[in-house]
């Protein structure tokens, strides 16, 4: 199983990696945003890895709700409170447990992802985050490998969409043949989730 020190690792690699990637988040983003997902989520992350590294809580759950919360309170743009909620329900849907399998991540990762669709009102094929997300967390049932190749998929498979949520919306067609960034981060999570695990 795993424990809260898995959780802080993955969110740890998590904040590399957006660190390392925002350039190329932000490229997504000025396609079709306003070119600032990756600042968002480089100073979202930076502020969760802080904050776990200072008060790191004792169980999966409560490292989900702390990281979620503090990506709420740290990121302006539409990412923060849509990532945030996604921890923090996930985190919520596990419980006060020390230890956590696979199956039940992915169980509270349905969960997350599902609050998620509510908040921003967008479902799979919209040209979101969730056309990574939805796919993710079915296939964590499988395999981590098999959720970070869902993932991917799901993110290259939103460059020949048209946005119908979140600022890329406002383009309309024109938002056609863009990879969507949101899509793209959530695809980094996973591939970090996977790294994690391994
Ligand atoms: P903003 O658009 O406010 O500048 P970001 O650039 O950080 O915020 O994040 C943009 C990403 O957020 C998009 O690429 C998309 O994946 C995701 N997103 C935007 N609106 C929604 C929504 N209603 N539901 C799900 N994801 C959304
Ligand atoms: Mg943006
Ligand atoms: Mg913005």
């Amino acid at each position: 199983t795993f424990d809260a020190g898995f959780f802080v690792r993955w969110l740890e690699a998590a904040a590399s990696a957006v660190d390392r990637e925002a350039g190329l988040l932000t490229e997504l983003d000025s396609a079709i945003g306003d070119a600032d997902h990756g600042a968002n989520l480089k100073r979202g992350f930076a502020a969760v890895a802080e904050l776990l590294a200072k008060e790191p809580p004792a169980t999966p759950g409560a490292v989900l709700v702390a990281a979620g919360r503090q990506l709420i309170s740290t990121v302006g743009g539409a990412s923060g409170p849509l990532y945030g909620t996604l921890l923090r329900r996930t985190g919520k849907a596990l419980g006060e447990d020390r230890g956590v399998d696979r199956e039940r991540l992915a169980e509270a990762f349905g969960v997350g992802v599902a609050a998620v669709s509510q908040l921003g009102g967008a479902q799979v094929g919209d040209k979101t985050m969730l056309d990574a997300l939805v796919p993710a967390a079915e296939a964590l049932r499988i395999s981590f490998g098999a959720a970070r190749a869902a993932a991917e998929e799901g993110a290259l498979a939103t460059v020949p969409l048209q946005a119908r949520k979140g600022r890329a919306s406002y383009l309309g067609e024109r938002s056609i043949g863009h990879q969507d960034p949101g899509a793209t981060s959530s695809a980094l999570l996973f591939a970090e989730l996977a790294g994690t695990a391994r």
